[in-house]
């Protein structure tokens, strides 16, 4: 019997930032099936991921035992999972762990900032927390990182620019108090479906839903104005519907007089962003700008809700202040069914940077530069005195290995081989690496070039907290048992920090929590103890008894004289143009059934059965042009390099655009991308490309 279990356990899925509550059905310390509960963001409700992505972490291929690159294998994507012997060989934790210490501490003795780390974003706070502290106490610096770098880096330098906090000011499930809500740049039935089951609710009771994207994705049924741009054109679009508020008087002067800053700039900068003129631009009829201007300025509550087509761009900074300007302006922040909600990708991306896992924040985004923070940090380390310098982020560290700075690195659960621009130039700077340590459940491709793996506990394995996207703290609990040696990330860590002396003597993340508390201000009233008897309480929380604040500022903003900022946007193209040699545009992003680089979900018996094989999605108009029938394949070339994929026809597609799911190793989309990154929040532009699409 398929529903026959020993013990229910309750977790928190570990796929995308919704953070939907679970009950994990365990027999034999193994999960058989997993059920939805009512979570404060799920209500109960479960997507095929949550629902059918659970069996991976019984896969044949997971690490049980450390390994050891055996003397002269070559480095790069040649290791077959399930043979790794090849290129490694086995090996004790004492062996393993005293190597990889050894080799991160003589690089670092030889010449000072030649160490750094990506953490990850599905680990829990505790094991971000520790991650970062590793670095910045063990080695002396901030080159400590992870994939927020690629998704909603330029989105939080918007919001801690002008609003003073990178997390939401609302809970999307406020989408029950709203009038109107904006989804832009996201595409939330694939990538946060249990989140769009609540948009789709709102949309059926009536509620004004405004989607804006260059794709046209399956919310537009639910639609009350589509609005489907030209891709890149999200400045010139989003300052032509302020510009006709501006113009018709529809903004709320009263909010902008008691609670923002800089307000004259924005007016007269907008003044020359009528939609008329910009028609050409954007591809969107200037009738259409004016009513969507008209629906969210009118509206008794608007909420915002947008993703990686926002932010993904070099302008993706620029994208998000256009967002927040346009919230401000029509004073919908800080009431019931109003707000600015990024939504967030990985399960925990959110408390991985709330945990200073980014290399110019420590915990709760207090600035590394000031001296005053690093010393209250240093004090509730007890030791370690660390620069003031920002370290290097992701797609930085790449380059300052190719150039020689960067030596040795410790990746813990993050997959840069598959993951970062332009693949090609950061797998080579893996090979490159002197020292390389990786901790993970399964050998990636980015574990394809380590000197020594560490075999860690999956999610369902382990216990601690997590973030999502609500800024709902939850309880993760250990369910099924970590196949043979491995061991929880946090505890591997630990003992690294041991070996590299720094004398950690943590043995349980409770530990872990309540050392982060003394330092993190956004953890007031939640304690360990309350997240074990309640299961997730959301920041802020007023007091023993608040279940967490779903709306912020109310009152005004964690910004000097409590305003928040307009702060106006111009409008810089793509980095690349199609020309006549790259006549057509790549965007990449993901699909419902498969996560990020694929290493979990290709490896989830179902998900794989349903999206079995590496594919890109042409207009039918396209495929006839290039005379592919769907199914056919297709070359992408770019400036970077080429792939060969099938190609699915898709009128969600526009006839000079290709959409490209990134999590296929047999056609890595990232082999494609540009590196061009937004100054700002150094955010790669994944989105726009230039490409050329020939038949295979
Ligand atoms: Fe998991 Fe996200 Fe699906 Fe919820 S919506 S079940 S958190 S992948």
């Amino acid at each position: 019997d398929s529903r026959d279990f020993d013990e229910a356990v309750q977790s928190v899925c570990p796929f995308c930032g919704v953070g939907c509550q679970v009950s994990l059905k365990l027999k034999d310390g193994k999960v058989k099936y997993v059920e939805g509960i009512n979570g404060p963001a799920n209500e109960g409700r479960l997507c095929v991921k949550g629902r059918f992505g659970f069996d991976y972490i019984h896969h044949p291929h997971r690490l049980t035992k450390p390994l050891i690159r055996l003397d002269g294998a070559e480095k790069g994507l040649n290791v077959d999972p399930a043979n790794p012997f090849t290129h490694f060989r086995e090996a004790s934790w004492d062996e393993a762990m005293s190597f990889a210490a050894s080799g991160l501490a003589k690089l670092h003795d030889e010449r000072g900032e030649t160490v750094a780390g990506f953490g990850s974003a599905k680990c829990t706070n505790e094991e971000a927390y520790l991650f970062q502290k590793l670095i910045r106490q063990g080695f002396g610096h901030n080159n400590v990182d992870h994939c927020t770098r690629l998704c909603h880096a330029s989105s939080v330098s918007a919001l801690m620019e002008n609003v003073g906090s990178g997390a939401v000011s609302a809970t999307f499930n406020e989408i029950e108090n709203a009038d109107v809500a904006i989804v832009i740049g996201a595409n939330p039935i694939e990538n946060h479906p249990v989140a769009a089951t609540f948009f789709k609710q709102f949309a059926k009771r009536g509620g004004k839903l405004i989607v804006m994207d260059p794709r046209g994705h399956a919310l537009k049924r639910f639609a009350s104005h589509m609005v489907q741009f030209r891709p890149g054109a999200d400045v010139p679009l989003l300052n032509s519907i302020m510009s006709v508020i501006v113009e018709e008087g529809l903004y709320d002067q009263a909010y902008i007089d008691k609670f923002t800053e800089n307000w004259e700039a924005e007016k007269q900068h907008l003044a020359g962003f009528a939609p008329e003129t910009l028609e050409d631009l954007t591809g969107i009829d200037a009738a259409l700008v004016r009513d969507v201007a008209r629906t969210f300025a009118t509206a008794n509550a608007g909420l915002i809700f947008w993703g990686m087509g926002v932010s993904q761009h070099i302008h993706g900074t620029d994208n998000s202040r256009c967002l927040i300007s346009l919230a401000l302006m029509t004073g919908n922040v800080g009431k019931p069914g109003a707000g600015l909600h990024p939504l967030r990708g990985q399960n925990n991306v959110q408390g991985a940077s709330d945990a200073g896992l980014i290399p110019m924040f420590l915990p709760d985004y207090q600035d590394v530069t000031n001296d005053g923070v690093r010393s209250a940090f240093t004090e509730i380390w007890g030791s370690g005195d660390f620069s003031g310098k920002k370290g290097l982020t992701v797609t930085e560290i790449m380059d300052a290995v190719h150039e020689g700075g960067i030596r040795g690195m410790y990746i813990l659960g993050e997959n840069p081989a598959m993951s970062d621009p332009d693949v090609t130039h950061a797998r080579a700077a893996l090979a490159k690496l002197e020292h390389l340590v990786v901790q993970d459940i399964f050998l990636t491709e980015t574990a394809n070039y380590a000197d020594v793996i560490l075999p860690a506990a999956a999610f369902y394995e382990k216990t601690g907290t997590v973030t999502n996207t609500n800024r709902q703290v939850q309880m993760g609990r250990a369910g099924a048992t970590p196949p043979g040696e491995a061991r929880e990330d946090w505890a591997i860590t630990t003992e690294l920090a041991q070996r590299l002396g720094l004398g950690w003597t943590y043995t349980h993340p409770r530990e872990v929590f309540a050392e982060m508390k003394r330092g993190m201000p956004s953890f007031d009233n939640i304690t360990w103890e309350r997240l074990e008897r309640e299961d997730a309480v959301t920041y802020p929380s007023l007091s023993p008894e608040d279940p967490g604040q779903p709306i912020v500022f109310a009152d005004g903003f964690p910004r000097e004289g409590g305003r928040a900022r307009f702060t106006p946007a111009s409008v810089i193209p793509p980095d690349e143009t199609p020309d006549a040699e790259y006549p057509m545009i790549l965007t990449t992003g993901r699909q419902l059934e498969h996560w990020h680089t694929g290493s979990m979900t290709r490896r989830s018996k179902v998900l794989d059965a349903v999206e079995p094989g590496a594919n890109c999605s042409l207009h039918p108009s396209t495929l006839r042009r290039l005379g592919v029938e769907p199914g056919g394949m297709v070359k992408l070339q770019t400036r970077r390099g080429e792939i060969e994929v099938m190609a699915r026809a898709d009128r969600a597609v526009a006839p000079d655009m290709v959409f490209l799911p990134f999590a296929y190793v047999e056609a890595a989309a990232n082999i494609l991308t540009n590196p061009a990154i937004d100054p700002f929040g150094k955010i790669p532009e994944f989105k726009f490309s230039a490409v050329r699409v020939t038949a295979a």
